[in-house]
This record gives structure tokens, sequence and C-alpha cells, in this order.
């Protein structure tokens, strides 16, 4: 595979966020509220309401979620209100001509959950003693950046890697994900592939691992995410995409360079025994930049290792070497910010996040050092010092 060609960006799952077309629709009046900005930092202190009961495309946590964000005036409007102004919000990240695509994602994880009959219960449900190494159960326990960074280490800026699951858990999941897989080829079922660049594999949240993955990332990603990755949206993750990628012979053999459609991505390898498939990581990048020439600084390679996650800015390009013998699966979430897409939108300055960005700048400022530099000489006659 060849790093200078263009970077494909993972298509994904249809609640994911879609561009619109251009087109603005007309709006009826309707009373408004002031500032309708969103606040970028969550009020911490205000306790939002329960959303369990709207009926829409997104998750109800969602909307609870979204309130700490609302401007100081929207917070005291009517319930309905607030919901109408945040479907506005979120529904510019699934355009009408998406909805029909949802409306049929949503029946067929319907029928899918309707007939499959799982081997592992005990795997749809979160057990964190059974799931996760004691070592990390303590770190979020004690949820102190100190104990994040006792159990991590970050062999690369902004790639943090740390023994996460137990290998009883990955091996119940694997043989849960392969008896998904007997039973749709059983009944002669095509099943929607992870992304564009997956042609194996399968999505866990369709047949029933949604309400579990939710939680886990909530209650075991986002307290890292929040430490770790504050300025792409770490701390207001609130919807996921999680699943499977199958590697080997009559698999997948590797994964061209890319970026995920998240803010932060979790990969975990579950087994089995393989060779081969590192990921190759080549600097975090915005979407002006996401082609740009990889500094020597930022090249880096990642040996998968059953049971460890790594954990990544999902813009930090990447991609895997070919898994050469044997049978690898890893587990992949990607998490992602309703929020931190809003925000995008407002923000003027260069992301902090973005290497290339951040080279630019410094670049600036080096120059603008030199010519304050070149001016004072000039004004001291010339004279060297
Ligand atoms: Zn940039």
């Amino acid at each position: 595979m060849s790093l200078d060609g263009a970077l494909e960006r993972r298509e994904e799952s249809p609640a994911g966020n879609g561009n619109g077309n251009g087109l603005v629709a007309v709006q009826p009046a309707r009373p408004t509220y002031g500032d309708r900005r969103l606040r970028l930092n969550p009020n911490t202190e205000h306790k939002p309401e329960r959303y369990d009961d709207v009926q829409s495309e997104f998750d109800p946590a969602i909307f609870s979620s979204l309130e700490r964000h609302l401007p100081p005036s929207m917070l005291e409007v009517p319930r309905d209100a607030k919901i109408q102004f945040m479907k506005e919000i979120l529904s510019r990240y699934l355009p009408e001509g998406d909805r029909d695509r949802v409306r049929r994602h949503k029946d067929y994880r319907q029928k899918l959950i309707s007939a499959y009959q799982p081997l592992h219960k005990e795997v749809y449900s979160l057990h964190p003693s059974a799931f996760f190494m004691p070592t990390f159960l303590k770190a979020i326990n004690d949820n102190t950046e100190e104990s994040f960074r006792n159990i991590l280490s970050e062999p690369s800026p902004g790639i943090y890697t740390f023994a996460m699951l137990q290998p009883s858990f990955c091996e119940l999941l694997i043989d849960e994900v392969e008896n998904f897989e007997k039973w749709v080829n059983a009944v002669k079922l095509k099943i929607m592939r992870p992304n564009t660049m997956n042609k194996y594999g399968c999505v866990l949240d369709d047949f029933g691992l949604e309400t579990m993955l939710n939680k886990f990332m909530e209650e075991f990603i986002s307290p890292i995410a929040r430490v770790f990755f504050p300025e792409v949206g770490g701390s207001t993750l609130d919807s996921h995409h999680g699943f499977v990628v199958e590697y080997g012979k009559d698999k997948d053999l590797e994964l061209g360079f890319h970026v995920d459609d998240s803010e932060v991505t979790l990969n975990v390898c579950l087994g089995k025994n393989f060779s081969g498939g590192e990921l190759f990581f080549r600097g975090v990048r915005c979407d002006k930049h996401v082609n740009s020439e990889t500094q020597p600084e930022e090249f880096f390679d990642y040996y998968h290792v059953t049971g460890q996650a790594v954990l990544h800015h999902g813009r930090h390009r990447h991609g895997a070497r070919p898994t050469t013998s044997g049978h690898r699966i890893n587990m992949l979430l990607w998490c992602r910010s309703s929020v931190f897409r809003e925000m995008k939108k407002y923000l003027k300055d260069f992301p902090s996040w973005c290497g290339e960005c951040h080279r630019e700048k410094k670049e600036r400022q080096r120059q603008s050092v030199a010519t304050t530099k070149q001016a004072f000489l000039k004004g001291c006659g010339g004279a060297s010092i």
C-alpha cells in the first residue's frame, strides 16, 4: 500500500455525521430564545432532564448530555422547546436524505435481534470483573489522571496503550461473533459490514450488544478520554459505533491508510494466534491537512497483543499491515461526541490537535520573530551583535 495516496475516510453506520446537501430548509416562525450558541464547556451544575420518552433516531442519553451545553437562556425554557432545539442541532448530522436509510437500518437491526439466539448471554450485559483486567478496573475506580498514567503507556504522542480485557472475555466474545456469523450464513442473510473498507467482520451493535457497549464507553472509556482527549470532545462522548474486524487467510489481509469517523477510537485485539497485522500511525490531521506529509517523529508502529487496548484520536492517520499468518480479530469502538461536532463549526482558530496546523503556526511564529529581529538589527544601524 502507498502512503502517498489519498486517505480514505471510512464510511460508517447510518447514525454517522452526514454533511447535508447544502440546502437550508425554511423554518416556520417560532419563538426565539436569545443567544442560541452552545456552551463550549458543559454546565456541570445543571441537572439535565431525562428524555427516555422522546421518539427520535438518537439515543435519549444524547439529549441529556447535550442539555448541559445549551446556552443559559435555553435552560429555563419549556422542555418541549428544548427538545425541539436539540433535535434541530442533531438533525444536522442526519440530513433528510439519510432518514430512510436510518429507518431501514433500524428494521434490519430489529430483525437480527429478534431472530438470533445468543450463545453467551453473559456478554450482552456488562460485568466489569469478568470483562476487565483488575489493574484496569482499579484505575477506573480511582478515576484520577495519576491512576490512569500508572496503567497506560504513551509510546508515541496521543497513542495510549494498556492491558484492558480478560483473556476469558476475549474468547467468549470471539465465540459469540463466530456463532453469529455461522447463523448468518445458515439463514443466508446478507449482513452489513462495519465500514466501507472491511469486507469481513460485523457490527456488534446490530445484534444486541449496543446497550452493553454504550455502558462500556460511558463508564470505561469516557473517564480516560476526558483526561487525555479533552480538545476533541473526549469529555462529551455520547454515541458509538462498535464492531469487530477480522484478518487472515480468507479474510481481510490488511487495511489501507485512513482516519476514523470518531472523536476517540478504542481498538482492542481479541486474538487469536497470528503474526503481522501491525498498526502504523502517521500523525493527527484536520480535514484540510489529511494528506499532508508525515513528520519523522510521527511515524509509529504498534504490535497487537491480545487483551491490550490502543486508544487514539479518530483523526490519527493509520492503517494495518498484512496479517501474514493465523487469524486476527479486533474489537473497535468509535466514540463520538455530537457536541464536539457541533462546536467545530464555530471554531475560527486552527485546531490545536492537528500536527500540520501546529507546525504551520510555529513556522509563522518563527518567521515573525526573525522579521522582528531583523528590524531591530536595522534600527541598531546594522551593528553586529
Ligand atoms: Zn490542520
